[in-house]
């Protein structure tokens, strides 16, 4: 089986977990600062706060930004559930934004409508959160001067996204947004096992959400209510979690973070390959827009399906039974049963309940070689076949 996605473990990142293990610390050591460094500096963001998933992130920068109950969180339907589960941690609402055709990505132009009608009905969201779909970054300077006119907050879902740019600067630099949120999960660009990171500008939400990674504890006396009792002292000033990533992930990400640069330009590679070698199949392939490099996480096919005489299912099972580990990069967040019970039905939506009729992540990896993408490429031409 060809698979989707696949991590790159090599003898370096190997070297580097033995040797925490060998050392004094499997826990707040040296190597989660080291690593959040690394990914500050390559990225341009002034502060990084490496956790134990982009599900974690999310959470505190949302409870960072004062998201609680009576508010609203608006996302994209077109993403993984924890995009819009992070509101409802929070006991906020969520709704959604339906997506461009052409980026799969939050449409900026619907994001417009929606917030002018909410603005009349006095139901503005107080955090917006793009999603950089395969990598694609959202139209985040029109998103960020609607944040202007309407008061809310922004959080870049850039798990698929580390490594790319927009405008020619890094995704996470956080230019257009008061947070952004990568994934380390093995699927994703770059790895730590699970693991995620929160960056910031503002040094007030990067000290709120170090709190909250860990139990919402400070040891810091500027931030005490009181003077120390004693050396022992530490004080709990706010109610966190345990989120914090450990050692051995972090040793792992900082040897990932050093080859990020060239998994990427590979992807890229590998996608104009595909662009080159589908034009003469019946499907679409993803539209770039000029202003972006892609970090290309995913590469996400929508079958013409006038021109197929299958199902978009049928064609999925063909290249299954061939052995290509294909998927859907998403089931709308709006139609999982727990949204519906919220009330949100299919065609609220309608963007993305087409996108998800005919979309297929095919294999998109690294390691991934010319050959085994000619195995896609040939399955593909069986699978869409009469
Ligand atoms: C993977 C993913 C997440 C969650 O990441 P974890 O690190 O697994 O918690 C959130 N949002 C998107 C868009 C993702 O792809």
């Amino acid at each position: 089986m060809i698979p989707y996605g696949r991590q790159d473990i090599t003898q370096t990142d190997i070297d580097a977990v033995v040797g925490v293990l060998q050392s004094d610390f499997l826990t707040q050591g040296p190597m989660v600062p080291r690593f959040e460094q690394s990914v500050a500096q390559h990225v341009g963001a002034s502060h990084a706060l490496a956790v134990n998933s982009a599900t974690s992130a999310l959470h505190i920068a949302c409870l960072a930004l004062g998201l609680g109950p009576g508010d609203q969180l608006w996302t994209t339907p077109i993403t993984f559930v924890a995009s819009a589960n992070c509101a409802l941690y929070c006991g906020a609402e969520v709704d959604f934004v339906d997506i461009d055709p052409r980026t799969y990505n939050l449409c900026a132009q619907a994001l417009a409508q929606k917030l002018e009608q909410a603005e009349l009905a006095g139901k503005l969201p107080k955090i917006v959160v793009p999603v950089h779909l395969c990598g694609q970054p959202c139209d985040m300077q029109a998103i960020h001067a609607l944040s202007q006119r309407y008061g809310f907050k922004i959080i870049e879902d850039a798990s698929h996204a580390i490594g790319g740019k927009y405008q020619g600067e890094f995704i996470g630099n956080s230019r257009y947004s008061d947070i952004t949120v990568f994934s380390f999960h093995p699927v994703k660009i770059i790895t730590t096992a699970e693991g995620g990171m929160a960056l910031t500008n503002d040094d007030e939400l990067a000290s709120k959400m170090a709190l909250l990674r860990s139990h919402g504890i400070t040891r810091d006396p500027a931030q005490m209510t009181h003077e120390a009792d004693g050396p022992w002292y530490y004080q709990q000033i706010d109610l966190g979690f345990n989120y914090r990533m450990t050692e051995l992930q972090a040793a792992l990400g900082v040897t990932q973070m050093e080859r990020l640069d060239q998994y990427v330009a590979r992807r890229h590679e590998l996608a104009r390959r595909y662009d080159d070698l589908l034009t003469d199949l019946p499907v679409t392939t993803p539209w770039q827009h000029a202003d972006s490099y892609s970090g290309l996480h995913l590469y996400v096919i929508r079958l013409q399906l006038d021109q197929i005489q299958k199902t978009h299912r049928q064609v999925f099972e063909s290249l299954r039974e061939q052995g290509i580990g294909v998927n859907l990069h998403y089931i709308p967040v709006h139609m999982q049963p727990h949204y519906e019970r919220m009330g949100f039905e299919p065609a609220d939506f309608p963007q993305a309940q087409v996108y998800y009729k005919e979309a297929i992540s095919i294999p998109m990896f690294q390691t991934m070689t010319d050959e085994q993408q000619d195995e896609v490429i040939a399955a593909l031409r069986v699978a869409v076949q009469p």
